[in-house]
């Protein structure tokens, strides 16, 4: 069977549903090819699954501290974790959103095509359907292909070695489990692991838990994970598995076996290049990704490449902006992808949040600057959640106050990183926000105290 259109997506995660969607919306013949469930990553093994487990494993934890030691007048009976509920709801919310995707994108009049795509030149997708071979030939192509688990040669996927993927189809938690990597989704899922009963060890070649954010961000959770009995080993490497355990060389240069039932190796995700007939089309690249300019367009004419294989930040929100760009870039409009931040949001306990540039990243780019850290221990909403260790702070130019960037670690802060995106976005300057009446008592308001007191007019220190 052989379809003209205007328009192939290949890959049906965020960044290329997000693309035909708009594209379906602006009048343009749109065909999304997608191998697997739509929603890709994120919606099947990434973010989503990830935050309900965080979220049942709360919970769960909340109950079983209460029972351990009554709080705020508060006893609990021990709970009990009954895990293949816990997986069906995890599933369920999956499969709500799947079908969610599918009927946006047939009210937007995509035509979606289950099934392997591969490129045979720039304007032509061949997909091998259930139902056959359909020849997909489109004046635009948008390459979605996403990303996968980098694996390491000394610990292949298999048996009890586990890469994210597996880590959320787990019918029960592990005994013992072993975390090689200690970013994002290391930490992520070691923290919601901990508080499901598992013995938790990091094991991360760096010499702290997630580098890639600012370390007086990471500090309270170094120290959740030690309340929580989990082991952080940082400049540690592991060199394989076996019977005897995990064997990894510490920072002393010792060697050590961690007994784990299951390994998690978590050590960066990797653009997927391979099995969608890249090497037949003319593509510049930038290292392992495909290079695209400012409008996401690549170095082939009508061939437009978004999200996860275009590099860093691998991020869904990013996905999305860039399918939503490009298709109305197709459709006509002046658009390009120069967004002020984009914000960073990582969902261990407590919650991290970065938006924009560091005191320290600001000065590198001959920025003077001035800053403003209000603790979340002085805050009255903090306080009634229980909710003390962390920060929200501020940085901003020191000549005309323009905020350059707002981060923030605590309870529940990733709901505040669409106020701190706003602000830079909108050119906001510290008056901006202290002239802003903040709802009290709200952890929002750590955000005009850390503005006023960047500008020496601390009112609540
Ligand atoms: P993907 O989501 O990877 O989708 C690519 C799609 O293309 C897949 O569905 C794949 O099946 C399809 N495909 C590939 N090749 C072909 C082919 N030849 N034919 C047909 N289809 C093909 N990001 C966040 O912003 N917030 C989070 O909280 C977050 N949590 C995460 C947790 C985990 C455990 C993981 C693994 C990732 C997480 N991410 C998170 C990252 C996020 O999932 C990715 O950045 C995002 O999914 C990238 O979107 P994408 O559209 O580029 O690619
Ligand atoms: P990551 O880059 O966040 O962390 C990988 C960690 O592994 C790093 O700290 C690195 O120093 C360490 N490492 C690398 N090689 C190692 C080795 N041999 N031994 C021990 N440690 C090693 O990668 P990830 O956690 O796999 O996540 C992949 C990507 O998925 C992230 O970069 C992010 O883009 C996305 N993600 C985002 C979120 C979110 O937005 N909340 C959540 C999960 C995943």
């Amino acid at each position: 069977m052989l379809i003209d259109t205007r328009i192939v997506v290949l890959g049906g995660g965020p960044g290329g549903y997000v693309a035909a969607i708009r594209a379906g919306q602006l009048g343009l013949d749109c065909v999304l090819v997608e191998a697997d469930r739509l929603g890709g990553t994120c919606l099947n093994v990434g973010c989503i699954p990830s935050k309900a487990l965080i979220h049942a494993a709360d919970e769960f934890h909340r109950l079983a501290s209460y029972a351990r030691a009554p709080r705020h007048g508060i006893a609990a009976a021990a709970p009990t974790l009954d895990f293949a509920r816990t997986v069906e709801w995890k599933d369920a919310i999956v499969g709500r959103l799947n079908a969610g995707v599918a009927s946006l994108l047939k009210k937007a009049g995509v035509k979606t095509l289950r099934g392997h795509g591969r490129m045979t030149d720039g304007k032509t997708c061949v997909v091998d359907t259930d139902t056959g071979r359909v020849t997909v030939k489109a004046e635009h192509v948008i390459l979605a292909t996403g990303s996968e688990p980098i694996e390491l040669p000394a610990l292949p996927f298999g048996g009890k070695i586990v890469s994210s993927t597996q880590a959320l189809e787990l019918t029960e938690p592990p005994a013992r489990l072993a975390i090689v990597g200690g970013g994002y989704i290391g930490l992520e899922l070691g923290i919601a692991f901990a508080k499901l009963g598992s013995r938790v060890t990091v094991i991360e070649a760096a010499d702290r838990i997630l580098p890639q954010y600012d370390a007086d961000l990471t500090r309270p959770v170094v120290r959740r994970l030690d309340a929580l009995g989990a082991e952080v080993l940082t400049a540690t490497r592991a060199l394989g598995e076996s019977a005897a355990g995990l064997e990894v060389l510490c920072a002393d240069g010792t060697r050590r076996r961690i007994a784990a039932d299951r390994v998690l190796v978590t050590v960066g995700r990797r653009a997927r290049l391979k099995g969608w007939g890249l090497e037949g089309l003319d593509l510049a690249m930038d290292g392992g990704f495909v290079r695209v300019d400012e409008r996401c367009a690549t170095a082939m004419r009508g061939v437009w490449a978004i999200g996860d294989l275009t590099g860093e930040p691998m991020l869904a929100h990013r996905a999305m902006a860039q399918g939503e760009m490009v298709a109305e870039i197709i459709a006509g409009e002046r658009r390009a992808f120069h967004p002020a931040a984009i914000p960073a949001v990582c969902f261990t306990d407590p919650e991290i949040v970065s938006v924009g540039l560091s005191a320290e990243a600001a000065r590198a780019r001959g920025h003077e600057v001035i800053t403003g850290l209000f603790p979340l221990a002085a805050n009255g909403r903090a306080l009634t959640l229980a909710a003390e260790d962390g920060f929200t702070r501020v940085v901003a130019r020191a000549d005309n106050h323009l905020i350059l960037g707002i981060d923030a670690v605590g309870p529940g802060v990733s709901e505040l990183s669409a106020a701190f995106t706003l602000a830079l976005e909108m050119g906001a300057r510290l008056e901006d926000i202290t002239c802003t009446i903040h709802a009290h008592p709200t952890l929002g308001e750590t955000v005009a105290e850390a503005s006023y007191k960047a500008l020496g007019q601390a009112l609540h220190m």
